[in-house]
This record gives C-alpha cells, sequence and structure tokens, in this order.
C-alpha cells in the first residue's frame, strides 16, 4: 500500500511537472515564438523599454547566458542545421557556434568616451536604437542568430528575427533557447523573438511595421536591397565572391592548405570563404600539386569539369541550389566519381571567363585561374569581386604586391597569408561577425553598430586639474 502511495504520488508529481512545461512552452511570452509579427514586436517594445530600465551589469549577466546557452546546446542545433538545411559541415557547424558565442563583443562593445577641456566636459554614449528587424540567412541560422542577439542586446535592443523559411526549425528552436536563457538570467521576457512561422510576408511586416526602429538584413543582394529601400536605418551584410590570389613569392605550400582549407569550411557556404583561385602562371603547377598533396582537395580533369560545371550551373546561368552546401562526395558522385570521406574540395584548371570564377557557388567546388603576372592577377581579382566590397585574400611575401591588391579591391575584409576565416576571427585576431555591413559600410557588425550615437555636455566645469 506505502509503495502504491509513493508510485501514485511521483506519477502526479511528473504529470503536474509536464503540465506546467507544457504550459511554459505554450506561453508565447514565455518562449520567444509569437503568432503574428504584431506580436513579437508588441513584446519586443515592452521587453526593451524593460531592459534599458535595468542595469549594465545584469545585461552582462544575460550575455553570458547566451553565450553558455549556445555553447550547451551546440550539438545538438549544429545537427539540427545540416538535416533541416541539407547545408555544410556538422563539426565546421560546431566551430562556428563556438565562434559566435565566445568571440562575439558584449556590453564592453559599448564603453563611453569623455573628452574634457577648456569649455568643460563633453560624454559621448551609445544609446541603443530601440527594436531592430533581422532577415538571418539560411547559410548560418545558429551563427548568425548567436552574433546578432548577442550583439543587439549588448547595446540594449530588442530583436524580432525573421529567419530564413528554410532553416525555421533551426532558427525558431535558437532563438527560444536563447530567449529562456536571457529569462533566466533575471532579463525581461520578449527581448528576443520571431514568429513561429517565418515567410516572405512576415519579413515585409517587419520591414513596413512603424515600431521597428532599425532593419538588419544577412543574406544575398536581393534582400540587401529591399531594407535600403525601406526608409529605416538599415544595415546591409550582403553577398561576395572572395577571388583568393596567389603571386609568385608567397609560401606555396602554406598558401595551398590555407585554401583548401578555407574554402572547404563548411562545404564553402561562409559568404567569407575563398570562391575562386587566381595564381600566377610560374607557381600554378606547384600551388595545385601541393593543394592535391594536402589529401583533402581533389583535381577534377578537364572533361569531367565541363561535366561538373553542367550539373551546378543552370542553362540560365545560375547556381543550382540543389548542390549548395553539399559535401564534394555527394556533388561528384553525379558525375561518376566516387571520393573518400578524406576529400573536402573540388579543384579544376579553369580560364577566366568560368562561370564559376563570376558566381558565388556556396559549394565546394573551385575554379583555378592562371595570370601572367601579379599585376594581372590583380586586376582579374578586382573585377571578380564585382565591388561587393565584401572579402579578398591574398598570399604572398611582397608587401608592395599586398598593398597594390588591397588598395584596389577595396574590400571590407582582406586576409594575407592565411585561410579566409582567419578574417572573421577564427585563427586570426579580432572579434568575430556573422553579419558583415560591406554595401553599408559598418564592415565586421558588433554592439556599436546597433547604437545611436549621443553627446551630453556639460559646460565650463567638472575639471580636476
Ligand atoms: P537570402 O537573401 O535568400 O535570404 C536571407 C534572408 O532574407 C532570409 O531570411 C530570407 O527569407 C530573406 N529574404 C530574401 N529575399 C527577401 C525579400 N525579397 N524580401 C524580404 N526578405 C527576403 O540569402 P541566403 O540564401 O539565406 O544566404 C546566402 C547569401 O547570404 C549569400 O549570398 C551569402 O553571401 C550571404 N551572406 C552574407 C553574409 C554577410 O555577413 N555579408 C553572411 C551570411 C550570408
Amino acid at each position: 500500500m506505502a509503495v502504491n502511495q509513493k508510485i501514485i504520488a511521483e506519477l502526479v508529481r511528473r504529470v503536474l511537472e509536464e503540465l506546467t512545461e507544457e504550459k511554459g512552452l505554450r506561453s508565447e511570452n514565455s518562449s520567444g515564438l509569437h503568432h503574428s509579427v504584431e506580436e513579437a514586436v508588441e513584446h519586443a517594445v515592452k521587453a526593451q523599454k524593460r531592459l534599458i530600465a535595468m542595469s549594465l551589469d545584469s545585461r552582462a549577466k544575460m550575455i553570458a547566458a547566451i553565450r553558455q546557452a549556445s555553447l550547451d546546446n551546440n550539438e545538438e542545433l549544429s545537427a539540427l542545421a545540416v538535416r533541416e538545411t541539407g547545408l555544410g559541415r556538422y563539426e565546421d557547424k560546431i566551430n562556428e557556434n563556438i565562434l559566435c558565442a565566445t568571440k562575439t563583443p558584449g556590453t564592453e562593445d559599448i564603453q563611453p568616451a569623455a573628452l574634457s577641456g577648456d569649455h568643460g566636459l563633453m560624454l559621448l554614449e551609445y544609446a541603443p536604437v530601440g527594436v531592430i528587424g533581422a532577415l538571418t540567412p539560411i547559410t548560418n541560422p545558429t551563427g548568425t542568430i548567436i552574433n546578432n542577439s548577442i550583439s543587439m542586446v549588448a547595446s540594449g535592443n530588442a530583436v524580432v528575427f525573421n529567419p530564413h523559411p528554410n532553416a525555421r526549425k533551426t532558427s525558431t528552436r535558437m532563438i527560444r533557447l536563447l530567449h529562456e536563457a536571457i529569462v533566466d538570467a533575471g532579463g525581461p521576457s520578449g527581448l528576443i523573438g520571431a514568429v513561429r512561422e517565418p515567410t516572405l510576408d512576415t519579413a515585409k511586416q517587419i520591414i513596413e511595421h512603424s515600431r521597428i526602429n532599425m532593419l538588419v538584413a544577412t543574406g544575398g543582394r536581393q534582400v540587401v536591397d529591399v531594407v535600403l529601400r525601406s526608409g529605416k536605418k538599415a544595415i546591409g551584410a550582403g553577398a561576395g565572391n572572395p577571388p583568393v590570389l596567389v603571386d609568385e613569392t608567397a609560401q606555396i605550400r602554406k598558401a595551398a592548405h590555407c585554401i583548401v582549407d578555407g574554402a572547404s569550411i563548411n562545404n564553402n557556404i561562409f559568404c567569407t570563404s575563398e570562391k575562386e583561385v587566381i595564381v600566377v602562371d610560374e607557381v600554378a603547377n606547384s600551388l595545385i600539386k601541393f593543394m592535391q598533396e594536402t589529401g583533402k582537395a581533389y583535381l577534377i580533369n578537364p572533361e569531367d569539369a565541363e561535366k561538373v560545371t553542367a550539373l551546378v550551373v543552370t542553362p540560365e546561368g545560375k547556381i543550382n541550389p540543389s548542390y549548395i552546401g553539399k559535401n564534394v562526395q555527394v556533388i561528384l558522385r553525379e558525375i561518376g566519381i566516387e571520393l573518400g570521406e578524406e576529400y573536402r574540395l573540388g579543384i579544376f584548371k579553369a580560364h577566366k571567363d568560368h562561370p564559376l570564377v563570376w558566381l558565388e557557388q556556396m559549394m565546394p567546388i573551385m575554379p583555378i585561374v592562371r595570370v601572367k603576372d601579379v599585376k594581372e592577377g590583380i586586376r582579374l581579382a578586382v573585377e571578380v569581386e564585382q565591388g561587393y566590397r565584401h572579402t579578398a585574400l591574398m598570399h604572398s611575401t611582397n608587401v608592395e604586391h599586398m598593398t597594390a591588391f588591397a588598395r584596389a579591391v577595396q574590400t571590407t575584409i582582406f586576409v594575407k597569408n592565411g585561410p579566409s576565416y582567419a578574417g572573421i576571427g577564427l585563427g586570426g585576431e579580432g572579434h568575430t561577425a556573422f553579419t558583415i555591413a560591406g554595401p553599408t559600410g559598418e564592415g565586421l557588425t558588433s554592439a556599436r553598430t546597433f547604437t545611436r550615437q549621443r553627446r551630453c555636455t556639460l559646460v565650463e566645469s567638472f575639471r580636476i586639474i
């Protein structure tokens, strides 16, 4: 009898626990997920007011909680992202999330500045903009949301995300987890949020909503254009086509390793990844040989290169989305080539007019173009970058060559003698950002990007000297 009572008591406890959890999940206010844009914005407006009434210390606690929740749930989220979107590689997504959780600056990025002089004191503070509408891409659904959440909350804002519809499950799960972390750390409910079913229509509603103060688009050219036409303050982080130029002075073996690693991370879906190699004729054969010797790059012969081009480029000259972010094995199997698991990248010799030199392929298939000398290389690299002002790379030991290329190409990120991901802080100095604002010029975004500058002037007093 006593045993039965114990079992019954335990059952009641579990049912109550489940009911409470279910209630918690259903309550829109506690999950960060909403049925409509209107509801999400309403919660965000209230939450942002509560946030700015709180101390910076409590804000820092929320940021710490976001970092921890991202790390604690990394395996689940990375696996879900690969499964849902079919893009990228699990182990690289893990690193992407660690990078965003640990190297996105927090409240330290909005330190005020003060100036004192004969006429008194001037204080400059970085104030929040209010509620931000953030459109996030299919390529990095987890990294972008971690990165944006830290930056936007650290600067005192609320954010309503509109994730890419094809990354809905991953993105909404991520938002829910981060929302829970914020609330558990004492932060206001509704500070980050999204609609349960994001679509292009909900994106439009966010863009047009009168209570959204700033828009941030991380994606292709089209969505950047849309937010820039909105009439609101907008930050556009758009597409790129990063060329990597190798000259005759480079350490060729090192260059080969860097290019293979940078171009194959996450199957080339990072906007910063090397998308075409331009190499000075004199060292082209060595570069290709060393790339093969990494054991990770497979040299596709000219006949197969034609077949793979016909596969991944549509007759209209666009990238075939079915192969974006896929492993090289999956792509080459379609043309009858079976590769071992160790391969990460397919490379092929290409003419400068080859479509994959000009298109942002976002898959581990890499054209290699030979040029006569570094001058011709710089000219071509600038052309293929197409004014995106995104990322360019160079392998060289000649400072004049590197300076000439950097000056000519004018990109937001310029990486010398390293893999592309060094430019976003992975194995390179500096903070990370997964919203890299080339078109609007903010560069690698951080908390300070999402602020308004406010000045306070105190005249003729308050000096101690
Ligand atoms: P995408 O442009 O298709 O989508 C990005 C987001 O914008 C999604 O949420 C999508 O739903 C929304 N969107 C797209 N068109 C829209 C429209 N007309 N109106 C309103 N919303 C719209 O991009 P993607 O395929 O998800 O991501 C890959 C692209 O993003 C690549 O070009 C890549 O280079 C770029 N990217 C850039 C950065 C950066 O920091 N610069 C970072 C990641 C990705």
